[in-house]
């Protein structure tokens, strides 16, 4: 039998070859590569799609989060919020800036930043919250945005793995003051090499953020600001604009998937992590918890079913972050859903056989490690 993948970007490629392949040779004959007309239609198309005002192209998913903090004006002494649980590029961003990350827990059934905690963590030098839309599900944007407002603080989504996910019926990345996006291929909308997207509601945010972007050039040859070369190219915004128009089918067909796991995984001793009720998440994974966790994944494997950990290390304990000073078991929730965490094939084009053969293999092994 063939193995099932966690991903498999190749699928979607093959059913849209033709448009992507006329895209990006439209891009390569118009002799125009960097900032042209591609750009600035997908970012207008992507405004409109998250229902922001703006939208800035640039080279990745940590620029994004970058760009974003430097635009808002945050760095040396300031203290940003965010959570341990999640990629490194969320805390690798705090730091390009020179400010602090401060780590926080998150809600055990959500795996998401826990707005119950996170008061207590502000002072004086905090500036912003920059909650993680893990999994494509979303935090409490309800509780943030009250905290916000109390302290005055800024708040930045990661929104990279939420493309296309609502709270309240709003789109990911369009509810705090900025939000940032990655087009990594295997991100729900993914590009074919690295890409990035910043929204915003605010004008003087996106002027300040297409600045940044491009070297601090605000004209040609008239530079106010240190700044990044840092642009969404011209052939990925082509074959982005391409995909765009598709990714909400896609997301319901992960939702569909994740309705087939749900019920075929019910009754194990497992617990399948959490959206709130207010959110539609676009499943960018499927993740579960289990403390059996590294017997279940061999047994998956040995079976040609592949799986992933997200993430099977915490930042604050990343050797990347020890000058920040944190300990293993200054943030239980997240060390323990580290080590029980797994996530599961999770893509639109997984055909219902094979969720229903993950699922099946899961049942065998609980069945026999009761
Ligand atoms: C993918 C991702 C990023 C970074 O995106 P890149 O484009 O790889 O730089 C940041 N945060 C989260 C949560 C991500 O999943």
């Amino acid at each position: 039998m063939k193995r099932i993948p966690l991903v498999d970007i190749n699928r979607q490629y093959k059913i849209l070859q033709k448009a992507l392949d006329a895209a990006s040779r439209r891009v390569m004959r118009s002799g125009i590569y960097v900032l042209g007309k591609e750009v600035e239609a997908f970012e207008h198309e992507f405004s409109s799609y998250c229902h922001v005002k703006y939208a800035v192209g640039v080279a990745s998913g940590l620029d994004a989060l970058t760009i974003a903090l430097r635009a808002l004006e945050i760095g040396h002494g300031d203290e940003v919020i965010t959570v341990a649980h999640t990629f490194m590029a969320t805390a690798q961003a705090i730091r390009a800036v020179g400010a602090t990350p401060i780590f926080i827990d998150v809600e055990p059934n959500t795996l998401l930043i826990d707005p119950n905690i996170l008061e207590q963590k502000i002072t004086k030098q905090t500036k912003a919250i920059l909650p993680v839309q893990l999994y494509g599900s979303m935090a409490n944007m309800d509780a943030l945005n009250d905290i916000s407002i109390k302290n005055k603080l800024f708040i930045i989504e990661d929104a990279c793995q939420a493309h296309g996910s609502l709270y309240k019926n709003k789109h990911a990345g369009s509810i705090g003051h900025i939000g940032c996006f990655s087009f990594y291929p295997s991100k729900n909308l993914g590009a074919y090499g690295d890409g990035g997207m910043i929204v915003t509601q605010f004008e003087n945010i996106a002027k300040k953020v297409k600045i940044l972007r491009n070297v601090g050039q605000i004209k040609k040859n008239v530079h106010v600001s240190s700044g990044y070369t840092s642009r969404l190219d011209e052939i990925q915004a082509a074959m982005l604009r391409v995909k765009l128009p598709y990714l909400d089918q896609w997301n319901s067909k992960r939702n569909d998937h994740a309705k087939t796991y749900i019920e075929m995984l019910s009754g194990l001793p497992i617990e399948i992590v959490q959206v709130p009720k207010n959110v539609v998440s676009n499943y960018h994974l499927f993740v579960i918890k289990t403390k059996l966790r590294n017997q279940l994944i061999s047994y998956l494997d040995s079976c040609g079913i592949s799986t992933g950990v997200h993430y099977p290390t915490p930042i604050h304990i990343q050797l990347s972050m020890k000058e920040y000073g944190y300990q293993e078991g200054d943030l239980p929730i997240t060390e323990s859903a580290s080590r029980q965490i797994v996530s599961l094939p999770m893509f639109s084009e997984l055909k219902e056989a094979e969720i229903r053969r993950v699922a099946k293999i899961v049942r065998i092994f609980f069945n026999t490690n009761k």
